[in-house]
């Protein structure tokens, strides 16, 4: 039998100045409640995540990266402001956090965490039943 072809999964940002398409299997989503993930996102951050080296930028003029703090940065884009990528800096196995959001549906995914529920806003409820985490699992 032929080996099955892995999935392709394609996103962008809302203007479309940087586009992407991911190869291979996706991480369930991790929704962070965190303040930096707030800040940038205006609410939370939902990402999902694969190996840096399966995702290819097929688009990439308007990507801009952020230090957002000592070991991490994030990935957006300098016209739309659509929020991307999250990585870190130092990992030696190199990951990528991709926001579901910025997905082209359908995606088969589903959340299936929320960390740093501890910085979490008072506006509003965790009430899908996922299991929570104060800060990291
Ligand atoms: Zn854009
Ligand atoms: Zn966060």
């Amino acid at each position: 039998m032929p080996p099955t072809p892995s999935p392709v999964t394609r996103g962008s940002c809302l203007c479309g100045g940087v586009r992407y398409e991911i190869h291979g299997p996706l991480r369930p989503v991790t929704v962070c409640h965190c303040s930096q993930c707030r800040k940038t996102s205006g609410h939370v951050v939902a990402a999902t995540e694969a190996p840096t080296e399966a995702i290819q930028l097929l688009q990439a003029t308007t990507l801009t990266w952020f230090k957002s703090s000592d070991t991490a940065e994030r990935g957006f884009c300098s016209r739309c402001g659509g929020n991307l990528f999250w990585r870190e800096t130092a990992r030696t196995v190199r990951v990528t956090s991709v926001m579901a959001g910025t997905l082209d549906g359908p995606t088969g995914l589903s959340i299936d965490r929320h960390i740093f529920v501890a910085d979490k806003l008072d506006y509003y409820d965790i009430l899908d039943g996922c299991p929570q985490a104060a800060a990291w699992f």
